[in-house]
């Protein structure tokens, strides 16, 4: 079973109301049981809201607003989702593909916390949550055609 950001299967979850919506995700989503979670919202923070950063370890949005404890909680409240379900299917979490740069799905880069487009090494509250798991994750970025055979027969 893959873990899936929910914006990338076209869920209108993103800061600005919209989506990353993504045909290959979607496609896999039709060959492998997935399941989508989107840890922002299902940590009470509603859409559209205000972007977010991580600075010096916390997550503060575009308003100034100190919001870690939201993306702490709903980064805990997604991998429940996602572990329940894989204890119903009977199906391990095999893979995590996450949307990139996010503060909370973005894994080996993230955004400064300046809010200028600069990114730095570092990982979302959620990628760093998986990574503690042990699940391994992906973004959507490296998950491309050429790869996706690789990917397949590796997980
Ligand atoms: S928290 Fe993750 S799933 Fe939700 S909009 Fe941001 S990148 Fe997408």
């Amino acid at each position: 079973m893959y873990l899936i950001s929910a914006c990338l299967a076209g869920v209108n979850c993103k800061y600005n109301g919209g989506n990353n919506e993504s045909e290959l995700i979607k496609e896999i989503m039709r060959e492998k049981e997935c399941v989508l979670v989107c840890p922002e919202e299902l940590g009470m923070l509603p859409t559209p809201r205000p972007p977010a950063e991580i600075i010096k370890g916390k997550v503060i949005d575009k308003t100034g607003k100190d919001v870690t404890d939201n993306f702490v909680n709903g980064a805990e409240k997604a991998l429940e989702i996602a572990e329940k379900k894989s204890a119903k299917l009977g199906q391990k979490i095999e893979l995590a593909i996450l949307k990139a740069n996010s503060p909370s799905c973005g894994c080996g880069k993230v955004y400064d916390g300046t809010f200028s487009g600069v990114l730095i090494d570092g990982d979302g509250i959620f990628a760093a949550l998986l990574k503690r798991k042990g699940i391994p994750i992906i973004t959507e970025k490296e998950f491309s055609n050429d790869n996706r055979r690789i990917i397949h027969d590796k997980f």
